[in-house]
């Protein structure tokens, strides 16, 4: 279901993202460092992948192109409670 949802359209899609973080496999990861290059705002999600360390970073868009670019199949989404409305 995680990496489904950035293929999706609309509300949903939009839903997904919002509630997930890019989240590495650093057993998957050879470092080629594509996300990273690929990222629009400069984030080093290879660092992230070579600590084995979700991104969890202000300037993320989670706008995928990392987890769809790495020919390896090392990064993915992650749902997060993150903007989860708790109840007080
Ligand atoms: S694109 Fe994939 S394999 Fe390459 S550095 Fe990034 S996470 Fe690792
Ligand atoms: S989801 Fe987009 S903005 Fe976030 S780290 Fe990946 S490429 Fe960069």
């Amino acid at each position: 279901m995680a990496i489904l949802g950035i293929f999706q359209r609309g509300p949903i899609k939009h839903a997904v993202l919002s509630s997930g973080q890019v989240t590495p496999d650093p057993a998957r990861c050879v470092q080629c460092g594509i996300c990273t290059y690929n990222c629009p705002v400069d984030i080093d999600v290879r660092a992230h992948a070579w600590r084995g360390e979700p991104v969890i970073h202000s300037h993320c868009l989670t706008c995928g192109e990392c987890v769809a670019r790495c020919p390896r199949g090392a990064l993915r989404f992650e749902k997060t409670d993150l903007f989860t409305r708790r109840e007080s």
